[in-house]
């Protein structure tokens, strides 16, 4: 495997960052997970432009234009021969002291790896996941932004343990005011009659890549979808639910603190956007190789 590190590709085992790194001493940086899928990377401007966005609520100056990133990612997967797969793009505050002062640390380093997904179980594609609403609730907009995707992912860290905990592999985060928020990676949607409903980012949401793309196929077929506060009860009465991400597609789910949603199968809205998104996936995106 070769990986990227600040404009020079090196293989897997001298793929080193200094432990002065304030990525690693304070989890300050930023990342994005993207996918490809058939010989092109998917959504890649979107996950550079919010690669970027991220970097401003951070005031990290990454040492690279937009164009640079992209083009730096595709390179990558070209070196690895990926047509199908996942890359995770890194930017450190770079070397600093063991002081947290970001203004010690030198250049951010920009770190991209391009390897293989691991998705959920595939039994739970065909069957619907069954999810719990954890105690720790998602970040407060005036703490960590849940909007900036940081290497700081210990709030979500701390549910996806409560999730495993309680033997699932995927957990409802509520905000501070009992509003459901998010998942630990996912964002979710409800089905109710014709309408598709998903929590605003207000409530503390990363502001999701494929959450956009589906709003957009759903509107696209006619779908009315509209972004209310949700509460527990609205999940547990919903038609059908499903969590959407880069990593996890759109993944079925079928029970949730114990509730069944709708008939306990995957819904029928469900599995067409389902597979609209898979069709997308195939035919657009960045392509690797020209
Ligand atoms: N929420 C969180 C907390 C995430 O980490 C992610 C990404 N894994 C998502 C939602 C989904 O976002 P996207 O569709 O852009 O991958």
């Amino acid at each position: 495997m070769k990986i990227y590190i600040d404009g020079k590709f090196c293989s897997e085992r001298d793929a080193k960052v200094s432990v002065f790194d304030h990525g690693l001493l304070y989890g300050d940086g930023i990342f994005e997970g993207i996918r490809a899928y058939n010989g092109r990377v998917f959504k890649l401007k979107e996950h550079i432009d919010r690669l970027f966005y991220s970097a401003k609520a951070l005031l990290l100056n990454i040492p690279m234009s937009h164009e640079e990133i992209m083009r730096a990612t595709v390179e990558t997967c070209r070196k690895n021969n990926l047509r199908d797969g996942y890359i995770r793009l890194v930017v450190t505050r770079g070397k600093g002291s063991l002081g947290l002062n970001p203004n010690r640390c030198g250049r951010p380093s920009v770190i991209i790896i391009a390897d293989k997904i691991q998705l959920y179980p595939p039994a739970l594609y065909a069957k619907g996941m069954a999810i719990v609403t954890v105690p720790t609730v998602r970040n407060l907009h005036s703490a960590v932004n849940p909007a900036i995707k940081s290497l700081n992912y210990l709030n979500n860290i701390l549910a996806k343990i409560e999730a495993n905990n309680a033997g699932v592999e995927e957990a409802i985060m509520l905000n501070a005011e009992g509003y459901v928020a998010e998942c630990t990676g996912d964002n979710i949607f409800l089905v109710k009659g014709k309408q598709l409903l998903t929590p605003p980012l207000s409530a503390g949401a990363l502001y999701g890549i494929t959450r956009a793309t589906v709003i957009e196929l759903a509107e696209q077929s006619g779908l009315k979808v509209s972004e209310p506060n949700l509460t527990r009860y609205d999940v547990f009465n919903a038609d059908e639910c499903f969590l959407t991400g880069t990593g996890a597609e759109l993944i079925p789910v079928t029970k949730v603190d114990g509730r069944v949603i709708g008939t306990g199968k995957p819904g029928p809205i469900t599995r067409k956007l389902v597979g609209e998104y898979h069709a997308l996936t195939q035919v657009s995106g960045e392509p690797i190789y020209k």
